[in-house]
């Protein structure tokens, strides 16, 4: 039987959004489908009578800068952002999640609005973005509204975007200026091909010597892609020393709330990796905002 029966490409994201309306629950958004068609072939998820792509929206297909702010549509895959420069520049360790996701063919067709509408707490791209400070373009029955995006996780694999009526139209977030870098790390299994054991990203700006601001993202730590906001507050006006990177680690230990799963990694093993990986990621977010030069590592691993 087939999983789905109709199969739309608006032209607009009003269209798209009226033609979830009128399907009333029994359609829903596609991306690349890497996650989606998995779940309904696998019975994780029910069929639906209409799928809706949004990858033909126009403009939704790129990455454009627009009022001081990164802007990426909905139908832009893992492989754009990989290979866009601006990225690389100013947003190195989305550059640097997305390039880790699947294998080439994945990254050729998934889509990062596929990514963050999944809600997973582990998504690759989800804890990128979350470190950047990114926002999404929500378009749906109560109009088109930009949100911060950890005001609408909820829970595992649960947004307060339905994807049954809802669409991310965008995501966004500020490029990383003077003094300013980010930096993506995760640990996967040998052969992993999924989600991570733990990954971690930071977004530093330094003030000469001291850190202005940071943001670090974690996942899985929690029911949700996870902000460190402990960690944070911690490392705002701090001198970024080895000591001070381990204490933020210790910190970042006290906030986060880690499980042990039977197919990544147990809670200890997650602990301990966060321990040692988290100051060296943000000694590279560090070493990059000092010299202005972030080159994105591990892509396609
Ligand atoms: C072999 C393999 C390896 C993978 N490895 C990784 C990995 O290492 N790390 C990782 O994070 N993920 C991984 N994934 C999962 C997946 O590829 C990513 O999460 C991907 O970014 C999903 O994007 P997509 O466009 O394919 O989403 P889809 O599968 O099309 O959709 C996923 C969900 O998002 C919704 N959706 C899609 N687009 C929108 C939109 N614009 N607005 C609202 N809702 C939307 C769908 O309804 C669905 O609920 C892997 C998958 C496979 C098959």
């Amino acid at each position: 039987m087939a999983y789905w029966n109709d199969y739309y490409t608006p032209e607009t994201v009003e269209e798209a959004v009226e033609i979830l309306a009128r399907y009333d629950g029994q359609a829903c958004m596609i991306g690349g489908g890497t996650d989606l068609l998995l779940e309904i072939q696998q019975g994780h998820r029910p069929k639906v009578e209409a799928l809706v792509d949004p990858t033909r929206i126009k403009g939704l297909d790129q990455i454009v800068e627009e009022d001081g702010w990164l802007v990426i549509g909905a139908g832009v895959t893992h492989t754009q952002i990989v290979k866009d420069p601006r990225m690389s520049k100013h947003g190195t360790c989305l550059v640097e999640s997305c390039g880790v996701i699947g294998g080439p063919q994945v990254r050729n067709v998934a889509t990062l609005a596929g990514n963050i509408a999944h809600a997973l707490p582990a998504g690759d791209g989800t804890i990128g973005t979350l470190a950047l400070g990114g926002e999404i373009q929500v378009a749906g029955p109560d109009g088109i509204h930009w949100f911060p995006m950890e005001e609408t996780f909820i829970g595992p694999g649960q947004s307060t975007v339905d994807t049954k009526r809802m669409m991310i139209a965008r995501i966004r977030f500020r490029p990383t200026g003077d003094q300013e870098a980010s930096a993506f790390r995760r640990v996967m299994r040998p052969q992993g091909i999924a989600l991570p054991m733990i990954g971690m990203a930071v977004r530093v700006k330094l003030a000469g010597d001291v850190i202005a601001s940071a943001r670090v993202a974690i996942g899985p730590a929690g029911k949700v892609p996870f902000l460190a906001v402990k960690t944070m507050a911690f490392l705002e006006g701090e001198v970024p020393s080895d000591a001070t990177l381990r204490t933020a680690a210790e910190t970042a230990l006290t906030e986060v709330n880690l499980r042990s799963s039977p197919h990544r990694a147990s809670a200890e093993y997650r602990r301990e990796m966060i321990l040692t990986q988290l100051p060296k990621t943000l000694a590279k977010a560090v070493d990059r905002a000092r010299s202005g030069e972030a080159v994105p590592e591990n892509v396609g691993a």
